[in-house]
């Protein structure tokens, strides 16, 4: 069947009719009296495209809403029907105008792309009969030359009204704001599907061979993988290995893509196909476990894909085309440094949380991002052109001319805001109450560095430092770690700068440094426990900080710290690598501060101790939530469940803060938290007199730093936070209290 398909597809015909010419070949192929095509339209309406078999007429004026009837409920659920007996079936909807009523068998299959339903296509014949496997999956891969039609756009216009095709509808898709700010642009996918241009075999038996290549190769490679010693030994990414090789095993899922090459196509199309039914069902799963492995087997679908066309490895990466709009199903930190920073548009993620390290890094780099969007990156084809809002956690896809002007006026509005804030870049920071709050900022690239000046930040408050190390492809040497930290104090011309030791481990991970595979990486191996275990790195780096900022303040702030002991240690590295220094006659830093990040719960029942053995300390909220919380930072599904905003949190908040005032030691907060107007509120009413967020919160921030009195806030909140929970959230308490001030947030 396919072979005429082929033909008729090379003809050079009207679209009316090469669709006309389908339908015939398919019924007299399968000896069906009735073919018909319904095509979705954008008001999710399935219209009749074309017929062989009923009335002529009915063409472009029957129609079903998706969901009625039966090629409706086909293409709702994305699955075939197959009835010998279609008028007793439950959902079966009369169209007089059709003529349909004489037909008693009725097959009909989705026409699918990537998962989604485009139409229907319909065989249907007088006698009773049950259609066969073979001919249910014959019609299914035909479904898919009329899918490339229709994506083509060779049907646009064809239909009644003139409402377009489903495939070229706007759609609005609401998911999770993780980084404010708009971006316009146009689809690229981190992964990039392998787009299938040769649909039609020309010798199945070859195809075949060429499929089973592929799979040996692909078997091949997951072995590979499975051996390797750092996935020995039991791990989720050891699960998500095992059940790869499950799936390139699974022989259901290699017939199927056999079948589909019998049919006609060739293996590249066979694969699509099959992966195209997957997608369907998984969008529709709602079990999660269930859903997670159905997404391993589109990894296995897409890597098998770049098997037979010769490209096995690796996302795109590096240099993109202008106006990006990158779209992932999740990422590392270091995977979106590894893009071309000027090109990007923004980011959209079917995972990601506020605090996971890549929405951290997008929020630093200024790129606004929207996350927790489901099977986004099977809607969004490479190249459509697409709108986010990231404070709004919204994302139009194929936008419509009225909303691409609405956000183009959004964009001029929050220039027009940016304008208010960078005219108070040189006001300063109080309350209306008189009370001086310094806002820092958080940095850790060298493009960060201009930001300082531009933002109004008193000084960078926290300098991860581990950035450097995660966009570099090999472990950075002193000589280059020394220049690096010269080039942030100069730029910081005077202004404080905190150098946080590096804090790898847990999710960040270092490229060109074997990671051994953690049950709970987060608790595990990370941070200043690394660097006490290998003191070679820690010792490099303390020593090119001592050098770079020879003559200034140098500030060194550890992270993950959980018991004094470690202070103590790296206190005698530094004391040690600064007699070095200073017996080979090296000028060193005007004066030394060392301080701890407070991020594990443990030091919250040490405050006493951990105030009295450090020059500072910084509250590093998204660690100290996540801990407090048992709640994984970077886990999209309980991304919202709790509440840093809750009783229990502030309550702990508070604790710290009081402790630091009556030791006299600074503090300050460097977690997310600091750079939303209303928590930051919050910060101020719990006491916190200095925070330090991404550079494009000190605007938003010192906006609502003015318009607060924070002794009236104290005032309500303090007693609030003490007393049990009750109705009103603090939440709730907060927002009611900013409105009731005229403070934005
Ligand atoms: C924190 O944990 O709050 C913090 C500031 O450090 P990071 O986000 O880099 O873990
Ligand atoms: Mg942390």
């Amino acid at each position: 069947m396919l072979k005429r398909l082929r033909e008729v597809m090379a003809e050079e015909l009207g679209a009316q009719e090469r669709l006309d010419k389908i339908v015939r070949h398919i019924a007299a192929n399968m000896v069906a009296e009735v073919c018909s095509v319904y095509v979705l339209r954008a008001d999710n309406v399935l219209e009749l495209f074309a017929t062989e078999g009923l009335k002529p007429e009915a063409v472009h004026e029957a129609s079903l809403r998706v969901g009625q009837g039966l090629v409706g409920t086909i293409a709702a659920t994305a699955r075939p029907l197959n009835l010998d007996d279609a008028q007793s079936h439950p959902a079966f909807a009369y169209l007089p105008e059709t003529g349909e009523e004489i037909y008693q068998s009725f097959l009909g299959v989705p026409i699918l792309r990537a998962g989604r339903s485009l139409g229907v296509l319909v065989v249907q014949n007088q006698a009773s009969r049950t259609y066969r496997e073979d001919e249910v999956e014959a019609l299914e891969t035909t479904a898919m030359v009329i899918a490339e039609l229709i994506a083509a756009g060779e049907l646009e216009g064809l239909n009644r009204q003139g409402t377009g095709l489903d495939l070229s509808r706007a759609l609005r898709l609401v998911g999770s704001p993780l980084a404010e700010g708009i971006g316009l642009g146009y689809v690229v996918l981190h992964e990039p599907r392998v787009v299938v241009t040769n649909l039609f075999n020309e010798d199945a038996d070859k195809e075949i061979e060429r499929l089973r290549e592929a799979i040996g190769r692909l078997r091949i490679s997951i072995d590979d993988l499975l051996d390797r010693r750092e996935v020995a030994k039991d791990g989720e990414h050891r699960e998500v290995l095992e059940a790869y090789r499950m799936f390139a095993n699974d022989r259901g899922w290699v017939r199927h893509m056999e079948e589909a090459i019998a049919n006609g196509l060739t293996a590249e199309a066979a694969v699509e196909k099959v992966q195209s039914d997957n997608r369907a069902r998984m969008i529709r799963q709602s079990d999660p476990y269930l859903r997670e492995r159905l997404h391993d087997f589109e990894d296995l679908a897409y890597r098998l894909l770049r098997e037979l066309v010769g490209r096995p490895h690796g996302p795109l990466s590096g240099d993109l085309p202008g106006d990006c709009i990158l779209v992932a199903r999740n990422m590392g930190a270091a995977e979106l440094l590894d893009y071309n920073r000027d090109n990007l548009r923004a980011l959209v993620l079917e995972e990601g949380s506020p605090t996971s390290h890549v929405v951290i890094v997008a929020r630093a780099l200024g790129i606004p991002v929207v996350g927790q969007m489901q099977n986004v990156v099977s809607m969004a084809e490479s190249g459509t052109s697409v709108i986010v809002d990231g404070d709004e956690g919204v994302v139009h896809l194929r936008p419509v001319a009225e909303v691409e002007t609405a956000y183009a006026e959004k964009v001029r509005f929050r220039a027009s805001r940016q304008k208010q804030y960078e005219a108070l870049r040189d006001e300063p920071p109080v309350t209306r109450d008189g009370i001086n709050i310094d806002l820092s900022m958080n940095a850790g690239l060298a493009m960060d560095l201009p930001q300082l000046a531009q933002s109004g930040a008193v000084g960078i408050g926290l300098f991860r430092t581990e950035l450097q190390f995660m966009v570099a492809a090999r472990f950075p040497r002193p000589g280059e770690q020394e220049r690096f930290y010269r080039e942030v104090v100069q730029a910081a011309d005077g202004k404080p700068v905190t150098f946080r030791t590096l804090d790898i481990g847990g999710d960040k991970v270092l490229p060109y440094i074997q990671s051994v595979p953690e049950e709970n990486p987060a608790l595990g191996w990370r941070a200043i426990r690394l660097s006490i275990d290998r003191p070679g790195l820690i010792r490099g780096q303390i020593r090119a900080l001592l050098k770079a900022t020879a003559g200034r303040e140098l500030r060194v702030m550890l992270p993950m710290v959980t018991e004094m002991r470690e202070i103590r240690r790296v206190r005698e590295i530094i004391e040690r690598e600064v007699e070095i220094l200073s017996s080979f006659g090296h000028e060193l830093p005007r004066s030394l501060k060392l301080g701890a990040m407070i991020e594990v719960p443990a030091l919250l029942w040490q405050l006493d101790e951990l105030m009295a053995e450090v020059d500072f300390v910084s509250i590093g909220s998204n660690d100290l939530f996540q801990f407090v919380m048992a709640s994984d930072r970077g886990n999209a599904k309980i991304a919202s469940r709790f509440d840093p905003l809750s009783r229990a949190f502030l309550r702990v908040l508070r604790t710290i803060v009081v402790k630091a005032d009556e030791h006299h030691v600074p503090l300050t907060l460097c977690g997310e938290i600091a750079g939303r107007p209303l928590s930051a509120m919050a910060l101020i009413g719990l006491g916190l007199r200095s925070i330090s967020m991404a550079p494009s919160s000190i605007g938003p921030v010192k906006a609502m730093v003015r318009q607060l009195d924070a002794g009236k806030l104290s005032e309500i909140l303090l007693p609030e936070i003490a007393r049990p929970a009750r109705e009103q959230t603090i939440r709730e308490l907060l927002t009611d209290f900013a409105g009731q001030h005229g403070i934005l947030y």
